[in-house]
């Protein structure tokens, strides 16, 4: 049920961090997985996970190509050069993001809100665009993916991240409305919301200020930061046919800090 063997997935920002565990957990269950990023070059972790991939023999594989989210005709063409060398594309995950600078709500960059929304928000739908018109096509029962975040549906305590904060709420919301669209065509689309994870977006505070870790696991009941590891299962379960009901839903994975 978990397999994803002869399947076809691309995943944004999957150099590094989340994405990139994801993409190994799709590629262990057997998908053809390309990554799509900035770098020219892929990061030393993408290489060492492709490397790994290759050994396993599991007929999954990582590629990959140069793409920026916000460029729509590029997105469309990369997605559907994907699609056309295969003759199908299953699964999307729409998960580059960007977190931006801490600055009180009153002085906050109107430059950064933008580029933030034009990458966690825009970017996510010209992804998922691109690929539900691959799918549509072909008719493909794909399934999508967003990585939006608990910052989705709560305001992080002292972290003063209003742009970061509107834009995962409204993945949130993109993901039900493309949901409502597409469910005829048995194409589902879900937001996993991470909690606190230890990737290079989060250390670029806790390598700051070592007392972020403390005050952000205190803030959950599992009092602890979660790692990319606690998030395999989920990306499998709505990756593959585990979950052919499951469509417009956010699937919080933060040790409980929303329920506080
Ligand atoms: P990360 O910085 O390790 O990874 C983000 C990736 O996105 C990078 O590889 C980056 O190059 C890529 N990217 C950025 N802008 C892009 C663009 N315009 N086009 C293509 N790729 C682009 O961070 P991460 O923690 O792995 O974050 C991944 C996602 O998870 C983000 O959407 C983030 O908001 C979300 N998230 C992270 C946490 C956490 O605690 N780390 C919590 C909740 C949600």
């Amino acid at each position: 049920q978990f397999s994803l063997k002869d399947k076809v997935a691309i995943v944004t920002g999957g150099n590094s961090g989340i994405g990139l565990e994801y993409s190994v957990v799709l590629a262990e269950l057997g998908a053809i997985v390309y990554v799509l990023d900035l770098p020219e070059a892929p990061s030393e972790d993408y290489a060492a996970c492709k490397a790994y991939i290759k050994k396993l023999a599991t007929g999954g594989s990582l590629e990959y190509r140069v793409a920026n989210v916000t460029d729509g005709p590029g997105m469309a063409k990369v997605t559907h050069e994907i699609a056309e060398t295969h003759g199908r594309l299953d699964v999307c995950i729409a998960n580059a993001g960007i977190l931006g600078p801490v600055v009180d709500c009153h002085e906050y960059p109107a430059d950064w809100f933008r580029k933030i929304m034009e990458v966690n928000v825009t970017g996510v739908f010209l992804t998922a665009q691109a690929a539900i018109k691959e799918m549509l096509e072909r008719k493909i029962k794909g399934s999508v993916i967003f990585t939006a975040s608990m910052s989705g549906s709560i305001i992080n305590k002292d972290m003063h991240w209003i742009p970061y904060t509107t834009a995962k709420a409204a993945v949130v919301q993109l993901a039900k409305a493309f949901a409502c669209e597409v469910g005829t065509n048995e194409i589902r689309v879900n937001c996993i919301s991470p909690g606190h994870i230890r990737t290079r977006m989060t250390e670029a505070y806790l390598g700051v200020e070592p007392l972020i870790e403390n005050c952000w696991a205190a803030q959950n009941p599992m009092n602890r930061l979660g790692s990319v590891y606690e998030l395999r299962g989920t990306v499998a379960y709505l990756a593959s046919d585990a979950s052919t009901y499951t469509t417009g839903h956010d699937l919080q994975v933060c040790g409980g800090h929303t329920a506080w």
